[in-house]
């Protein structure tokens, strides 16, 4: 039998999951042109790309014309994608052995970390993560509702997704119908009486997680003025001096957009995005009826732990902000799989350069990693791509050394005819494209970029399936 990865015996790699980590695993193969690889593409949702569907909000278009790259990937001939087929339930690892040499999860990082304050199980207290998935309009989450006839909502974390959720809640009905946002978001949003929107870091703005671009078109919403408290936004000088020395850009410019926010005056525009520092959460607190009607936060002083990093810590200064809404946007953690080695404290499977190893550092032949479910969740979307190269030259270098599984049916048949008798609905990238243009053609008479499904039924019905 000819070597694996020859042209008459090509490498078979199985990736679960159709985010940009996926396909920059599919392009990053195609690179290695010495390597006769066949890849098989599996997602639980009929949708493929992952968070460029479901994650990158949808004002930001132009973040999600990546896509392009990902469909001519997903046009090679040793590409197929296998849609609405979920690892754990319709496939399980010893499956992918009997069919694939290689198998590497580009998952993700699906779920929300908690803020650990009494209070959060409230009505009105809500994960980011769950409102960025239901005005995406993933299928999971369209059923979701969010009371949106409060005037002020708070947003824990400073991140870029907090940055998103309030740039949503702040945009016009005319602004969010350029985009492709859930219509039913669209119709909710388009009735919201949220007029204030604070957005709570613990730490200061040299500290801050969001990066310049995302940060400063918040001081350009066209419906609502931006401020920040001035002593927040002032750094002392030491900590400027620091900032000064280790030259990176990103922090440098955030002080400085945040510095040029807080002089500014109030110009009349009906909304208001207020950015604070210095401040956590301790308790949501409730009304009669169980719903959030404030939020207490405490004041925070930051000091240098033993490893070096700036940290925050209370003082006794606390103070009640009323909002009928919160949202934590503390970041995502990734969901464990059957059959894979997870860390728990971590959220994300262990793993050397992407080879995925056992707790103790072992590791495990023939399973990798890449994207969030590898590195956690940081970094834009091009990230992944280097990440991607990483592992796939890990991939091929173990292809050579001969540490790879030994499926006993290593054919492209063998393995759809599995799909099928798992999965009979499974969506091709044919049917895909079916779904793309119905939403496209949808989008195009209502004179919007592109109306979503958020159905699974719709979906496959689009598709013919
Ligand atoms: P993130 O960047 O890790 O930010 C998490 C935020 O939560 C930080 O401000 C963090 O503060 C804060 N936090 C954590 N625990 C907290 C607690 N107990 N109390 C108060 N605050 C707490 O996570 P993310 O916003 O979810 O974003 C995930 C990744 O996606 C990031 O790499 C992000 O850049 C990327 N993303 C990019 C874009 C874009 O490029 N436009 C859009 C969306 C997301 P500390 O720093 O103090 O820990």
């Amino acid at each position: 039998m000819a070597e694996v990865g020859s042209e008459s015996n090509p490498l078979r790699v199985a990736i679960i999951g159709s985010g940009p980590a996926g396909f920059y695993t599919v392009s990053n193969f195609l690179k290695h042109a010495d390597v006769h690889v066949e890849i098989d593409m599996f997602d639980r949702l009929p949708t493929p790309f992952g968070l460029v569907r479901g994650g990158v909000a949808p004002d930001h278009q132009k973040d999600k014309s990546v896509t392009r790259a990902y469909d001519k990937s997903a046009r090679q001939p040793n590409f197929r994608f296998y849609g609405n087929v979920e690892f754990g339930k319709h496939l399980t690892l010893s499956d992918l052995k009997r069919h694939y040499h290689q198998v590497i999860f580009t998952t993700g990082a699906q779920v929300d970390r908690s803020l650990g304050v009494p209070g959060e199980d409230l009505e009105g207290s809500h994960s980011a993560t769950d409102f960025v998935a239901w005005y995406n309009g993933h299928p999971d989450f369209a059923d979701l509702s969010f009371d949106l006839s409060c005037e002020s909502a708070a947003i824990v974390g400073i991140g870029n997704v907090a940055v998103d959720v309030a740039r949503i809640l702040l945009k016009t009905p005319e602004e969010l119908r350029e985009t492709d946002i859930a219509d039913y978001a669209l119709a909710a949003l388009s009735r919201s009486k949220v007029r204030n929107v604070y957005m709570l870091g613990r730490r200061g703005p040299a500290q801050a997680a969001f990066t310049p671009p995302e940060i400063k078109e918040m001081g350009e919403l066209e419906a609502a003025d931006v401020t920040v408290p001035a002593d927040e936004a002032s750094i002392d000088a030491a900590t400027r001096a620091e900032v000064e020395a280790a030259d990176d850009k990103n922090v440098a410019k955030n002080v400085q957009i945040i510095e040029a926010f807080s002089r500014r005056q109030r110009s009349g525009k009906p909304k208001l995005f207020t950015l604070r520092f210095l401040v956590s959460p301790t308790e949501l607190i409730g009304d009669d009826n169980g719903k959030v009607k404030a939020i207490r936060i405490v004041k925070n002083e930051l000091y240098r732990s033993e490893d070096g990093s700036i940290r925050p810590r209370a003082t006794d200064q606390e103070e009640i902000i009323p909002v009928g809404l919160v949202f934590r946007s503390v970041g995502y953690r990734g969901v464990a799989l059957a059959d894979v080695p997870f860390n728990e404290k971590w959220g994300s499977v262990p793993n050397d350069k992407g080879r995925v190893t056992t707790e103790s550092g072992e590791v495990v032949e023939g399973l990798y990693v890449a994207g969030w479910i590898k590195r956690g969740p940081s970094g834009v979307i091009g990230t992944n791509k280097t990440d991607a190269q990483e592992t796939v030259a890990c991939m091929v270098e173990d292809l050579r050394a001969g540490r790879y599984f030994s499926p006993d049916e290593p054919s492209v048949a063998a393995a759809q005819a599995l799909v099928e008798s798992r999965q009979p609905r499974f969506v091709s990238y044919d049917d895909w494209t079916a779904i793309d243009k119905a939403e496209l053609a949808k989008g195009e008479a209502e004179g919007r970029p592109r109306v979503k499904f958020t159905r699974i039924e719709d979906m496959l019905a689009a598709a013919n399936r």
